[in-house]
């Protein structure tokens, strides 16, 4: 192959990638051995070695400290993980020490593995649950940098969302032809997505994305651990550690199995004593997940609701994610939905097929030969804004005769992606200077105390004047980055925020910290 366009699926608990072929249409890579999925952990030997995959967890236990797992939940958190401690700590707490590890930096050793064919890479994409937040992004895109996935060219590196990279792949399926509102269904190992798209012949339009980044298999197999530990204490009169792996690892292997049998037993070595068989059936399982399942009726519930639809306007219902294999949430799916989900996707690699397919499509023209432009030329995508976003703004009340702050919003949830808003606004006194904030949130809140501060600055300005124009601008591109101006517009001072993108000097600083590992 000549060029290398890739979508890659970088999962809480498994990875995959693909690449375009030579006529245009996506291939999963398999590792060496093999494998079409990679599990996202990694571990790291007492000699600098890393190894990543089933390799990996292999080695939690034996040595459980040393094998770092989930580290998309920390995504967005300031943390890093300790090899010394065996467990992620606060930034704040960090001795940065060389065996500390920022969540981006786990993830550029994940990636490296991935794209461990020794090619240079002409356009990847990565792709991020839809409603990651904006710094889980930026440290996904620096993450990408540091694994040197196409050198510093950030602009190389796109995102998006994974329930939309699923409906590109499937709506792109050969003899597939598909209209109308779909459904995604996204539940990973440590996720859970809704998303309601408008699909027309090979043209994909996001209407509305609800989640819960902290709902998938994860939180199941810790249901099952919690009563094998239950049954286990009242027989035996001993706990099992909720904590142990090997134990979830167990509860897992047992949760995959109840996905195909009614029942299943499996035999526990206690901590100390005694092993013992624990039987559990399809039927207490699902009664043990009623509120896992509750809290995802809901979210599809309000997703229909929030795109403004009654359920039978959705087609079809397409299924994603590993998790998606337990009949009790095929059962809740069409119990909401009143339909049942679409057969034949494959739940495990239609995300990273469609991130391919959407490489493809933004991939500068001049990589891709002519079969490839052709099959290119069909396909169209657009995406929508998943939070809302403004600034805090001051203003006058009349009643209480005093000024207050609230949040302005500039750009709407569910704005078409690429969209530029600007705002005016004005100085509430002669000053030298003004805040310049960019606010985050889920719901449309003017009240400042519930929105999330991803950026604040200050803008120094010269005689600024009561009543003042200030403009502000929020751009917000494909990759759902936001790059934002604050203007005086007296003095003409513009002030720029690009969100939290690490410089190639501190993805230099990053690398280096791991230059002393070895990726196997
Ligand atoms: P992610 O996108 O979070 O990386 P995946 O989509 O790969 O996750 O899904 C992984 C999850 O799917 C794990 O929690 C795993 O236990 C679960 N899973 C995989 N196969 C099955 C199955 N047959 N039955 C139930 N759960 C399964
Ligand atoms: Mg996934």
């Amino acid at each position: 192959m000549s060029n290398k366009i890739v979508g890659i699926d970088l999962g809480t608990t498994f990875s995959a990638i693909a690449v375009l072929d030579s006529i245009g249409n996506p291939e999963i890579l398999p590792d060496l051995k093999n494998n079409r999925i990679t599990a996202s952990a990694v571990y790291f030997s007492s000699s600098n070695e890393t190894k990543v995959g089933s390799e990996a967890l292999s080695a939690i236990k034996a040595e459980p400290n040393r094998v770092v797992t989930e580290i998309k939940r920390h995504m967005r958190d300031e943390v890093v993980y300790s090899l010394g401690k065996g467990e992620w700590i606060d930034k704040k707490f960090s001795e940065k020490l060389e065996d500390e590890f920022t969540p981006a930096q786990l993830s550029s050793i994940i990636l490296k593995k991935l794209k461990d064919f020794g090619e240079k890479i002409d356009k990847a994409v990565i792709t991020v649950p839809a409603m990651f937040a904006n710094d889980a992004r930026q440290a996904t895109i620096d993450a990408a940098k540091m694994a040197e996935l196409s050198g510093y060219e950030s602009d190389t590196i796109e995102l998006i969302n994974e329930p939309t990279a699923a409906i590109f792949h499937y709506a792109n399926l050969p003899g597939v032809s598909i209209s109308g509102k779909v459904m995604v269904v996204d539940l990973g190992g440590g996720t859970f997505d809704v998303t309601i798209a408008e699909v027309n012949g090979k043209k994909v339009d996001v209407i509305h994305s609800e989640g819960n980044p902290n709902l998938g298999g994860k939180d199941f197999d810790r249901l099952i651990l919690k009563f094998m530990s239950e049954e286990y204490k009242n027989q035996l009169g001993a706990e099992l550690s909720i904590d142990d792996v090997e134990y979830l690892l167990q509860a897992e292997e047992l949760k995959k199995i109840l996905s195909t049998r009614e029942s299943h037993a499996i035999v526990i070595d206690g901590p100390n004593g005694p092993s013992k068989k624990i039987e559990i059936t399809r039927n207490q399982f699902d009664d043990l997940s009623s509120s896992l399942i509750e809290a995802m009726k809901l979210k599809m519930d309000s997703c229909v609701k929030k795109a403004k639809l009654q359920k039978n306007d959705i087609s079809q219902i397409l299924l994603v994610g590993g998790s998606t294999r337990m009949p009790c949430v095929i059962s809740a799916i069409k119990e909401v939905m009143d339909k049942e989900p679409t057969k034949g996707v494959n739940v495990d690699e239609a995300v990273a097929s469609g991130a391919a397919l959407y490489a493809g499509t933004i991939a500068d023209k001049s990589d891709l030969n002519e079969a490839q432009k052709d099959a290119m030329s069909k396909i169209d995508l657009s995406d929508v804004a998943n939070h809302y976003f403004g600034t805090i703004a001051q203003t006058f009340d009349q009643e209480r005769q005093t000024y207050f702050q609230y949040n302005s919003i500039i750009i709407e949830k569910g704005s078409k992606l690429p969209v530029a808003k600007t705002n005016q606004y004005s100085l509430i006194g002669d000053q030298d200077g003004f805040p310049a904030t960019v606010t985050q949130s889920d719901g449309p809140t003017e009240n400042k105390e519930f929105v999330h501060i991803i950026a604040q600055e200050q803008v120094e300005i010269k005689n600024g004047k009561k009543d003042d124009e200030v403009q502000i601008t929020f751009s917000y591109d494909k990759s759902q980055i936001m790059h934002c101006t604050f203007e005086h517009i007296a003095s003409g001072k513009k002030h720029e925020i690009q969100i939290k993108s690490k410089t190639s000097e501190e993805v230099d600083a990053a690398q280096k910290e791991m230059k002393n590992f070895t990726i196997d």
